[in-house]
């Protein structure tokens, strides 16, 4: 099994980089965002809850984003492993997944951290708010209020896989193309 965190801020590329990869490595794509989206859409019991945080930029109570995460995992028996992409999100996170993967006698291969200065995300996120749809993507300062959330609770985990010696930077600036070949090089070599 070959299972990849994909990290960095909002706005990094992280949805689009794990779209090209997934089909390359044959993993699947779990995107915690995506899936409270889904959830919204549907309106949903977990929909409902998680609405109210992410209409704010804050993260989703932990319990409900793990809780949620071990069961898209467990739906994919067949996987031939994971992109896991906006999780995890805070220490509690990645140790639940730590544990989690455990028990399935597999881990975490690397965290390939896409690296993107702030005021570039910024325009980015303002970008993809003409066309996402995502409110959260259209207001300044839930943007903001999203990458205060990403610093003090997120950022931290570089130092988490760094520790198990599982972290590795690639920038994150460029055309999609030049990215997703630096990551590709870093994956095939996990
Ligand atoms: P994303 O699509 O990854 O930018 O996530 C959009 C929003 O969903 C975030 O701002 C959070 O409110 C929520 N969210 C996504 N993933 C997580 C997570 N791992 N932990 C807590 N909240 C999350």
């Amino acid at each position: 099994m070959k299972n990849i965190v994909l990290f960095g801020p909002p706005g990094a590329g992280k949805g689009t980089q794990a779209e090209l990869l997934k089909s390359k490595y044959d993993l699947v794509h779990i995107s915690t965002g995506d899936v409270f989206r889904f959830n919204i859409k549907n309106q949903t019991e977990l929909g409902m809850l998680a609405k109210s945080y992410m209409d704010q930029g804050d993260l989703v109570p932990d319990e409900v984003t793990i809780d949620m995460l071990k069961a898209e995992v467990n739906n994919n028996p067949e996987a031939k492993g994971f992109i896991f992409d906006g999780f995890p999100r805070t220490e509690s996170q990645a140790a639940s997944l730590d544990a989690f993967l455990k028990e399935k006698n597999t881990g975490i291969d690397g965290m390939v951290a896409l690296e993107v200065p702030e005021d570039l995300l910024v325009e980015r996120l303002l970008n993809r708010g003409k066309t996402s749809g995502r409110s959260d993507d259209q207001d300044e300062s839930k943007i903001r209020n999203r990458f205060n959330e990403y610093e003090s609770k997120t950022a931290i985990l570089k130092d988490y896989y760094q520790k198990q010696d599982k972290y590795y930077g690639v920038d994150g600036v460029g055309s999609i193309d030049e990215i997703t070949s630096k990551l590709e090089k870093v994956i095939d070599s996990l």
